[in-house]
């Protein structure tokens, strides 16, 4: 293993690869209600074209894997793609993330297959509100997701919150409430305003943190299972933790570690820039393991600096569902 790095020395051992772009939820910052143009099925990277890219990107460096889509769990034998990659040398930590509609019926066969851990996206602990979030009436299937996801020993399990100001911004105190209570490990995550996006309003991570202070003190802690971008944070005896995540209002670009696949198969050197390497077709002419690793290694040269979101520098070609988040 040699190790990557980009231009601005930053090491680079995260891959995320968005295993689909069709979901079964039209979350209000994602997906439009009628859904997208979902690219024809013949342009999605099968499993063992995925497979050779992981393997690729595992031999010069990559340690950490995610399946992310779309929603990765309506992707036929998921667990399949699983125990592909967790059996693949050099990957200690295959993580998913999921709106864990799905998550009751997969959580053991996803374990079985080698999975690591789960991340669950749920921003409401309301039926109704779910309801016009998500577009679909699915609360009580997350929420034996989460359940079952413990039980089969994904852990730790994280809960994402994206909070939304005159959306669910009311509920950050019953979310950081489960930390206490249930020893929920709850991350809130700013809303990036573009694409589906551009008209709600985020709430900044100061604002949040001041809100969930009424409930007591937070200590810092290291809690960081992948070594993300987030800060933790716990309630004094508390099991669970608090966890903040602020692409808007502190970017973490200088500490970035990731690529991103998409699902038909491009290398996005960062979410934020439209910037694209094609692997796909490359890989459908038979394109040598070495061939592939110089594509990775162009991904990673091309990663900016930072993003520039903030000041209204926004991706055009692609909606989140693509991306992955
Ligand atoms: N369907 C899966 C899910 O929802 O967890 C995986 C894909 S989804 C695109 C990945 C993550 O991106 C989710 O946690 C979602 O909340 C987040 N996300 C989507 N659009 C976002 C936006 N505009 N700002 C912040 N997070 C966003
Ligand atoms: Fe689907 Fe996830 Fe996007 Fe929601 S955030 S619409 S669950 S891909």
């Amino acid at each position: 293993m040699t190790g990557l790095s980009d231009s601005f020395q930053r090491p680079i051992n995260y891959l995320r690869v968005s295993v689909t772009d069709r979901c079964n939820l039209r979350c209000i910052y994602c997906m439009p209600r009628q859904g997208i143009a979902l690219s024809p099925r013949s342009e999605i990277l099968s499993y063992e074209e995925i497979q050779t890219v992981a393997r690729a990107a595992a031999t010069l460096g990559i340690n950490k894997l995610r399946l992310t889509g779309g929603e990765p769990l309506v992707r036929a034998e998921l667990p399949r793609l699983v125990h592909m990659l967790s059996q693949m040398e050099g990957i200690d930590d295959l993580s998913l993330t999921t709106n864990g509609v799905l998550l009751k019926r997969y959580s053991a066969p996803l374990k079985q297959a080698g999975l690591k851990r789960v991340n669950v996206s749920l921003d409401t602990l309301k039926r109704e509100r779910f309801k016009q979030i998500t577009g679909r009436d699915k609360l009580s299937h997350v929420l034996a997701g989460i359940e079952a996801a413990h039980k089969a020993g994904l852990e730790p399990v994280k809960i994402n919150m994206v909070v939304m100001r005159g959306i669910n911004d009311d509920e950050v105190l019953d979310f950081a409430r489960l930390s206490k209570d249930e020893g929920w490990n709850v991350r809130f995550i700013e809303l990036m305003p573009f694409g589906q996006a551009a008209s709600l309003q985020f709430v900044p991570v100061a604002e949040i943190e001041q809100i969930i202070l009424s409930l007591g003190p937070l200590e810092p802690c290291s809690f960081s299972p992948g070594n993300g971008p987030a800060k933790y944070f716990r309630f004094s005896q508390a099991s669970g933790t608090i966890g903040f995540i602020s692409p808007l209002s502190e970017h973490f670009c200088f500490n970035c570690n990731r690529l991103r696949l998409t699902a038909d198969g491009r290398l996005r050197p960062c979410l934020l820039s439209d910037e694209e390497v094609d692997l796909r077709q490359p890989l459908r002419q038979e394109a040598s393991p070495e061939e592939v690793s110089q594509l990775i290694r162009q991904a990673v040269a091309a990663k900016p600096e930072r993003h520039h979101l903030a000041e209204g520098v926004l991706p055009k070609e692609r909606t989140m569902c693509h991306m992955g988040g």
